[in-house]
């Protein structure tokens, strides 16, 4: 996505590009060292509990593993619509949540811009989903790769064309799609929360539309905490 936005950017960057992949980056490491610990402690643990019991709604089902799948990961989809929309509505979340939307740009370093706050919450949350669910250890790992790779996709600094953006947005997140989510205007803000598949907006009614215009106007009203590591780890405190 970084070479295909380098070549079809939808908007100019308003801020240099070297220092938001380097300070995107520069969280990407610390976030992904830390979060080893919650990985090893906790959340591959829970998954081999459930691989060696019958805890959880699909091990109590009796259908094959195609089916078991296939539950799974929409149970999993719409888990975490619940969760982005959480993080928006309940104050305590949207602190961390809040640092991700500080970015007045996006782009494919915007899916690295998490709070290291938000990713140990959502550990927690991870393993109560693990054990609620039941989900198998190869359907979590697919879950996740599948996440990481539309949350790159969504985040990117591209526009697909109107009639493959319309088709694609009946089933996916598209870059078009998420933007809608990151303008300052809070009533798209505050709506298109699904990660993977757009069907949870639908049901639950929280699809918005931005235009053209208000898709250039990202972030929040605070310009001032985009970069710098310190006024970045502290933000939820403030
Ligand atoms: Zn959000
Ligand atoms: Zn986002």
């Amino acid at each position: 996505m970084l070479i295909v936005e380098s070549y079809f950017p939808k908007r100019t960057w308003t801020s240099r590009r070297m220092l938001r992949i380097g300070f995107h980056g520069l969280i990407a490491i610390i976030n992904s060292l830390i979060m080893r610990l919650p990985s090893l402690f906790i959340i591959i643990p829970a998954l081999l509990i459930i691989n060696d019991s019958n805890y959880g709604l699909l091990n109590n089902l009796k259908t094959n593993f195609f089916i078991k799948s296939l539950i799974g990961l929409m149970l999993l989809d719409l888990a975490f619509y619940w969760w982005h929309r959480i993080n928006h509505t309940i104050n305590f979340f949207w602190r961390f949540h809040s640092v991700h939307h500080l970015d007045t740009h996006l782009d494919v370093t915007t899916s690295l811009r998490f709070h290291i706050g938000e990713l140990l919450l959502s550990s927690i949350f991870k393993v109560s989903l693990i054990f609620l669910i039941g989900i198998p250890i190869s359907i979590f790992i697919f879950y996740e790769i599948i996440l990481s790779m539309s949350n790159q996709f969504h985040h990117s600094n591209i526009d697909l064309p109107d009639k493959i953006n319309s088709t694609l947005e009946k089933f996916i997140v598209t870059p078009r799609y998420h933007a809608n989510h990151h303008t300052i205007k809070k009533e798209s803000r505050e709506a298109n929360y699904c990660s993977i598949l757009t069907i949870w907006d639908k049901i639950f009614l929280t699809y918005k539309d931005a235009n053209d215009l208000e898709r250039t106007k990202l972030g929040l009203d605070d310009r001032s905490k985009e970069f710098g590591i310190l006024k970045y780890f502290k933000h939820p405190l403030s």
